[in-house]
């Protein structure tokens, strides 16, 4: 049977590397490639992906699968050839009950759903956006069918994202942090004067604020011999090969220096953990987060609950006066600390702190899930939006382009995709409690700039795994506990009221 496995792990090598080929090519057109050459590397990539499903849904992989599960599953749960069973398994039953003229549909009708919502959010004219909304709705309900459900339709989408999360979590999730949260949002809005953020503003010289990232990211144990930072238009981070080949881009900002420092903060958290990945998983499932959700725990931790705490601020400081020499010396690192913290509730999500980021995703749940299960029509979605604005954030657009259209996921066709970001923050805060458990001395490491035993306690906990469990049973493994959205509001209440005076 031993033969079987490696025909079978030979084959899905050869699957993943098409996947990095195709990595590759998306990473080079975000950062290189000249604008000239988009339509023909929309054409390579089309190909390559294709090539990729193709040889993956092959009916000879099915049946290498149905061979070997049950003798890799008898070497025990926790052995590789158990979990590269069960994630293999996973993926092609997904893909599998897809018919292909379905996939091919979704695909032509999101091309030209994402044209018009382009030219929607430019015009500010949701009218023109809204037929092809309800195209993508009626084909996400059709993806929702072939993929099958126990409860509810939109379950079978979530689940593309963050395997064994459904509705009925999400909706006490999004509840109870849209009852902790509110009456923080209140309290900073009657304060708002209280926390300046001028520190950060100025003119910042850009290749400064690049050398500012790459020592912060060496020191949070970023592996530049696995690794580059770029510019792009928006950050991201590309694991192109995990472990051997994680990459990230920034963004930089003349007159606002925290773009460039926390877009590095966050897209290292994310290749932090692609670069933790065991070595033997790569070219294997396992080379790849447990779930999106969790893959932004990563990112959220270092950007938020390290990036901006006051240990860090102390230990940042002398870095900002070397490289801005002058700009900050009138600052101390509680100035440092504060400007890194201001919140403000704001109509963009993007842009949106960390008080109040979460409510963003909150209502972008409640009416994706309302739309799906027709409960909410798509005329009457941008009354909605605006009204839940209000509601949470105290704030509304006066323009659809700075409300329902802002986000390009639903022209994507990504419905089901929102909550991973606010599964990410919550699971963030539950593993910093966590880590502050183990490491008493936490902050004084902080302070120091030693970031190395919080990247130990991370890859023991967290990246060493892999895709090998399941998310939550993964943080149970990790801490011990399920998802849970206190720890997350107890750190902004005893974060804010510090900050705001309440
Ligand atoms: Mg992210």
């Amino acid at each position: 049977m031993q033969d079987k496995f490696d025909e079978l792990r030979k084959r899905y090598e050869e699957v993943a590397a098409l996947g990095a080929a195709g990595s590759l090519l998306g990473w080079d057109q975000n950062v290189f490639m000249p604008p000239g050459g988009a339509a023909a590397r929309g054409k390579v990539q089309s190909v390559v992906s294709e090539v990729a499903h193709l040889k993956f849904t092959a009916p000879e992989t099915g049946a290498l699968i149905t061979e070997v599960y049950d003798w890799a599953q008898a070497k025990g749960q926790e052995s590789f050839e158990a979990a590269f069973l069960r994630a293999v398994k996973r993926d092609y039953d997904h893909e599998v009950k897809l018919p292909s003229a379905l996939v091919k549909e979704f695909s032509l009708a999101t091309t030209a759903s994402f044209e018009a919502w382009h030219k929607a959010k430019q015009a500010s004219d949701y009218s023109i956006f809204a037929p092809h909304l309800d195209k993508v709705l009626e084909l996400s309900r059709l993806k929702a069918e072939a993929l099958g459900y126990a409860k509810s339709p939109y379950d079978a989408l979530l689940d593309m994202y963050d395997p064994g999360l459904n509705r009925e979590k999400l909706d006490k999730v999004f509840a109870e942090l849209a009852a902790g949260l509110t009456p923080v949002i209140k309290a900073i809005n009657e304060r708002a004067d209280r926390v300046s953020n001028e520190p950060f503003k100025g003119d910042f010289d850009l290749p400064a604020q690049l050398r500012l990232s790459e020592d912060i990211l060496k020191a949070m144990g970023y592996d530049f011999s696995r690794g580059r930072l770029d510019q792009s238009a928006h950050p991201f981070s590309t694991g192109i090969v995990a472990p051997h080949d994680a990459r990230i881009t920034t963004w930089t900002q003349r007159d606002w220096l925290p773009a460039s420092v926390y877009g590095s903060m966050h897209e290292g958290g994310h290749a932090l953990y692609e670069q933790g990945f065991p070595a033997e998983f790569a070219f294997t499932p396992l080379a790849s987060g447990a779930s999106l959700g969790v893959h932004e725990s990563q990112s959220r931790f270092w950007e938020n609950l390290i990036g901006r705490s006051r240990p860090f601020a102390a230990w940042a400081l002398p870095l900002y006066r070397k490289h801005f020499p002058g700009k900050f010396d009138k600052y101390s690192a509680e100035d440092l600390y504060r400007a890194a913290n201001r919140s403000e509730a704001s109509l963009v999500r993007t842009e949106a702190d960390e008080v109040t980021y979460n409510l963003h995703v909150a209502l972008r749940y409640e009416i994706e899930t309302r739309l799906l299960d027709g409960s909410l029509k798509v005329k009457d979605a941008p009354e909605f939006w605006n009204a839940k604005m209000q509601e949470y954030l105290g704030v509304k657009p006066t323009k659809d382009s700075e409300g329902i259209l802002q986000d390009v996921h639903w022209g994507f066709g990504m419905i089901g995709y929102f909550p991973s970001y606010t599964i990410g923050n919550l699971i963030s805060a539950q593993l910093f409690a966590a880590l502050k458990k183990d490491l008493p001395d936490l902050d004084a490491r902080i302070e120091h700039g030693d970031f190395a035993p919080v990247l130990a306690w991370l890859r023991r906990t967290i990246h060493a795994k892999g895709r090998t469990l399941l998310p939550e049973d993964l943080l149970q493994e990790a801490i011990g506990e399920k998802l849970s959205v206190a720890p997350f509001v107890d750190y902004i209440k005893t974060k804010y009221s510090g900050l705001y005076g309440f």
